[in-house]
């Protein structure tokens, strides 16, 4: 990659956490509330590095094989470097071993015999998996996600496995550019995961907002936005 595109990233991620924060003074949100995920799905190492040397620590990845291929590499190469891996893709329930062992954060949790598996399949030695349930805030049968009735259901499971903490929601709403009907879905959420926090405390994550919906989920009270395009460009799947 040419260095050209490594100063882009940097440059995108510099914009970006100003937005983030002046997202969260416009909001009456107390600064650094909103935490940014790199989201790097199909993106090359050293896109991710060049990300990693403007500071960023915290990565997305949605597919098993590329993203354990990456936190490999990392853990080889970059010991310095205290990264954070997040997977945030659908999940199949026969590849749960190797989410499991190698990620620190799971968005996608969406029905039990994930969430069982999961927990089984936790290293003995590693910190419990941090996991947030992910919800179909726009009932649409095609979209994963839990429904809004199940929520409770599948939290209280979770809660009760050891090797899984229960950290709160995330959602991909419907691919609405009106802002209203952005702010209305999220808000949605920002609801559910505050009855969620009442039932269990340790609940304090709210994952939402993407590249085209930043703004509308910071102001309904996301607390991690998932950002991958403004960052590192456009994806091409025909590499
Ligand atoms: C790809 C992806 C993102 C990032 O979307 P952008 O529009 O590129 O910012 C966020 N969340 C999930 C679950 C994704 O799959």
């Amino acid at each position: 990659m040419m260095c050209s595109d490594q100063n882009t990233i940097q440059q995108n991620l510099e914009q970006i956490r100003q937005q983030i924060h002046a997202a969260e003074q416009q909001y009456a949100r107390h600064s650094n509330s909103v935490q940014l995920l790199a989201v790097s799905k199909t993106k090359p190492i050293e896109a991710l590095k060049a990300a990693i040397d403007a500071g960023q620590t915290c990565f997305g990845e949605n597919y098993v094989q590329e993203g354990i291929e990456k936190i490999h590499y990392f853990a080889q190469h970059y010991t310095e470097a205290k990264l954070e891996w997040h997977f945030i893709g659908p999940i199949q329930s026969n590849k749960t071993r190797p989410i499991a062992e190698n990620f620190d954060w799971v968005h996608s949790v969406d029905r039990e015999k994930v969430a069982q598996r999961l927990n089984d399949q936790r290293p003995e030695q590693a910190r419990p998996l941090q996991v947030l349930i992910q919800v179909n805030t726009s009932g649409e049968a095609s979209k994963s996600g839990t429904n809004q009735d199940d929520i409770f259901h599948l939290a209280e499971l979770i809660n009760a496995l050891p090797n899984l903490t229960l950290r709160g929601l995330m959602s991909i709403p419907e691919n609405v550019s009106d802002y209203p009907s952005q702010l209305r879905a999220f808000k949605q959420l920002a609801e559910l995961n505050r009855k969620l926090n009442q039932r269990y405390p340790q609940v304090d994550t709210l994952s939402m907002g993407m590249s085209g919906d930043m703004q509308a989920a910071i102001e309904a009270g996301s607390t991690m936005v998932r950002i991958g395009t403004a960052i590192f460009g456009a994806r091409d799947y025909h590499k």
